[in-house]
């Protein structure tokens, strides 16, 4: 039960979602701090609550091994026995599996390398220097937690989304819903494809509501270098160019903002004054290349994203890159009809991979779905 919470996660990860944001389908939170951030743990137990709370009957330690179509809908192979079905949702999540560029393997055989999946805590990792690579919401917490143990740590920067942890007094998760930015539709977005690439922002979950951007982390020492373009010969070889990604991020984050101010002056809404912000700072001069093997570098964390694992999928409906192919969640209904998924990026709305985002969601896949087994064509 909550399998990924309870054993995919870091020790020190909290949801970067609000409390008064973890809201399941009629299973809202309920505890004493609202502006809070779950940890790990509580997220588990959130869901094994609910799994009681609404009686469904969850098999679990049960892994589907293979899915597919019969005549009239699918069988789905498990370690449990098999199941027929005319229906399947895919609930299997966004984030099985890390995202890792293929040269890891070439990474001299002296430097410890971990994903998220197998990173716990800072005193697993040999003394040294620490190499973290990615530095969206993954990468800067873990890059924080690292560089407070005390060991020099280097963070390679690419694409990023910055945002403060409060602006104008409010949790910045509470003006995306608010304003209605995590409620824009998947068939409204000018560029799917690209909003559903989006890496996560720049967010910790801390109980001081503290921002946790590249000007904190440089504060505490960390060390910033441009994108991990390249190895050759045991060097690892960043991309220049920091001051570009740098204003895009800068920019994107004051358009954002932008978008919150214009909409609490057109409602009314109560907030502070707008916060100033500090564009982020650009290293006098971040270095190009680092020798991993001469031992300043002891630990790499591919902190690079992560991808879901359809292995066990025996239908075709991913595409080329071994994305599944759907439409709002409906999956390629010509290929595979009856199949649906959720819990993706940007599926149905931008909320579509949050907690928070699942119930609208839910909702019209299984209207649609109902519609289906009534035999009714396929549509909204
Ligand atoms: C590091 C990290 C931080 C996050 N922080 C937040 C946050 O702050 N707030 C928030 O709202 N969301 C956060 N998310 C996203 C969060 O994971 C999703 O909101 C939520 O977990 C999605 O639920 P899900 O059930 O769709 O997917 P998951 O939680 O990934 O659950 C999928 C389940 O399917 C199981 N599964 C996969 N394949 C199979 C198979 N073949 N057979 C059987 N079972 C299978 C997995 O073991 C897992 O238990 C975070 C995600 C990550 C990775």
């Amino acid at each position: 039960m909550a399998n990924s919470w309870r054993h995919e996660r870091w020790d020190s990860l909290r949801l970067l979602t609000p409390n008064w944001q973890t809201d399941l389908p009629g299973y809202a939170y309920a505890g004493p701090d609202p502006d809070g951030y779950l940890t790990a743990v509580e997220v588990a137990d959130l869901i094994a609550g609910y799994a009681a709370a609404s009686a469904a009957p969850v098999r679990t330690g049960t892994a589907v091994t293979s899915l597919r179509r019969t005549e009239d809908g699918y069988a789905v192979v498990t370690t449990a026995g098999e199941f027929r079905c005319r229906t399947v949702v895919l609930a299997s999540g966004a984030c099985n599996l890390p995202s890792v560029p293929d040269w890891q393997a070439a990474v001299p055989a002296k430097v410890d390398q971990l994903t998220p999946f197998d990173y716990r805590a800072p005193d697993q990792l040999a003394d040294g220097g620490v190499l973290v690579v990615g530095a969206s919401a993954t990468g800067v917490q873990l890059a924080d937690e690292i560089r407070r143990s005390g060991r020099p740590v280097v963070l390679s920067v690419g694409e990023h989304v910055r945002l403060p942890r409060l602006y104008r007094g409010r949790d910045v998760l509470w003006w995306m819903a608010a304003s209605g930015v995590w409620d824009q539709r998947f068939d409204e977005l000018d560029d799917l494809d690209r909003a559903r690439r989006l890496p996560s922002p720049q967010l910790a979950g801390t109980p001081e509501r503290r921002t946790l951007d590249l000007n904190a982390l440089v504060a505490d020492g960390v060390e910033l270098v441009g994108r991990w373009a390249a190895l050759r010969d045991g060097r690892a070889l960043f991309s220049g160019g920091l001051r570009n990604v740098f204003s895009l991020a800068d920019l994107k984050m004051r358009r954002l903002l932008s978008t919150f101010d214009e909409w609490a002056e057109r409602t009314g809404a109560a907030a502070d004054a707008p916060d100033p912000y500090a564009p982020t700072g650009v290293p006098e001069s971040a270095r190009l290349q680092l020798d991993l093997g001469s031992g300043e570098i002891r630990t790499i964390v591919w902190a690079t994203g992560y991808r879901p694992d359809y292995a066990w999928l025996d239908v075709p409906v991913l595409d080329g890159r071994g994305r599944l192919r759907h439409e709002g969640g409906v999956v390629d209904s010509a290929a595979s009809p009856g199949l649906y998924a959720l819990g993706l990026p940007v599926l149905r709305r931008r909320k579509s991979t949050f907690l928070y985002g699942i119930e609208d969601d839910a909702r019209e896949i299984v209207g649609h779905l109902a519609g289906h087994l009534a035999g009714h064509v396929a549509g909204w």
